[in-house]
């Protein structure tokens, strides 16, 4: 016969939207609550009838059994964990688990696990969206100052891993100031976005280009030496005057919009230093200054090595192309 508390239990899990299970030392499931099927789209018996694990998401699984794991050990407070899990209909759903030990009175050991699931997806999809928006700019919908950072972190240290070398193309457009004052601040948010179209287009699938300034677009080529940074930044600076957005005050791009680049390559070495992310975009800056200088819609390029085996975390050594430290191409 059903104990008190037992009746309380089971009262308790049956008009709970969260789904109550019990489950054995063996992990398999002695008792599911009936919200199984609103959650999950499974009955109570076909949940007890799985193997243990049975519809967690194959790769949550090793996280999942490490920590079935470590609850049972004495002396351990309940995990909260979150994993997915997969559906009748083979939809995948988040879920936020947290279990509870039962342990014999007498003896202290472990008899069981109470665990309480929630259907968290809608919290998971809203935390992607914010931080999708959190590493986006709005206007052109490119990753932001911020995305871009962490990216040309991480791509700077897989270079570093790999031995292999990245380049950086950075992007300015041309007399932007005289384009807002002839043509108004609107028209030149509009001309920013078709001009971040048209570089998101003209670049490789592996590149990563962000919005990095106010009028500046900065890509990052990973694995890629200066001829085929200069290649993209060739089709980029050819993109943007192929908009053939008019530009009356710009004489130097038969007075369209156009866009100078700066490009700097970096060649790592196995122990180069970590201050390349920093030396990389100063590169990319001067170049893309003596793009400028050059008479604009144009391309300028610049080369870097890596220290090879750092004492400290000094300058890197520079290994110029040309006399003067940069080459020109259009
Ligand atoms: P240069 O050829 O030397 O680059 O000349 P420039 O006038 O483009 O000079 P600079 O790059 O210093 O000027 C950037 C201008 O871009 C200033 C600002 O009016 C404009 N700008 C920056 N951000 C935005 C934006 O979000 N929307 C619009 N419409 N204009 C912007
Ligand atoms: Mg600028
Ligand atoms: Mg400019």
């Amino acid at each position: 016969m059903a104990t008190e508390s037992e009746t309380d239990f089971q009262s308790l899990a049956e008009h709970s939207a969260d789904v109550i299970c019990r489950v054995g030392l063996d992990m398999n499931f002695d008792y599911v609550s009936p919200s199984s099927f609103d959650v999950l789209g499974w009955t109570p018996e076909e949940m007890m009838a799985m193997e243990p694990f049975g519809n967690v998401y194959v790769e949550d699984l090793p996280m999942v059994a490490a920590a079935a794991n470590r609850h049972l050990a004495p002396g351990v407070d309940a995990p909260l964990i979150q994993l997915r899990m997969r559906k009748k209909d083979g939809t995948l759903v988040w879920v936020e688990v947290s279990g509870r030990v039962v342990r014999d009175a007498a003896t202290g050991e472990a008899t069981e696990t109470v665990i309480v699931m929630r259907d968290i997806t809608e919290r998971k999809t809203l935390e992607a969206k914010l931080s999708a928006l959190a590493l986006t700019d709005s206007l052109t919908e490119l990753p932001n100052r911020r995305a871009f950072d962490e990216a040309l972190d991480r791509e700077w240290k897989r270079t570093l891993r790999e031995g292999s070398q990245i380049s950086l193309l950075l992007l300015d457009l041309d007399r932007f100031k005289e384009f807002n004052d002839k043509y108004g601040h609107q028209v030149g948010d509009d001309c920013l976005r078709a001009v971040a179209d048209a570089v998101r287009d003209a670049v490789r699938t592996t590149d990563i280009p962000a919005r990095y300034g106010g009028e500046e677009i900065a890509v990052i080529l990973p694995s890629t030496n200066t001829p085929g940074a200069t290649e993209v930044a060739e089709k980029v600076r050819s993109a943007v005057e192929s908009l053939q957005i008019a530009h009356d005050a710009n004489p130097d791009g038969k007075y369209w919009v156009t866009a100078s680049v700066g490009i700097a390559t970096a060649l790592s070495r196995q122990g180069g230093t970590m201050q390349m992310p920093e030396s990389l975009l100063l590169a990319a800056d001067t170049a893309l200054y003596k793009a400028k200088r050059e008479g604009r819609n144009q391309v300028a390029t610049a080369l870097l090595l890596a220290r090879k085996e750092p004492q400290s975390s000094g300058p890197p050594i520079e290994a110029p192309p040309s006399a003067d430290g940069f080459s020109k191409s259009e």
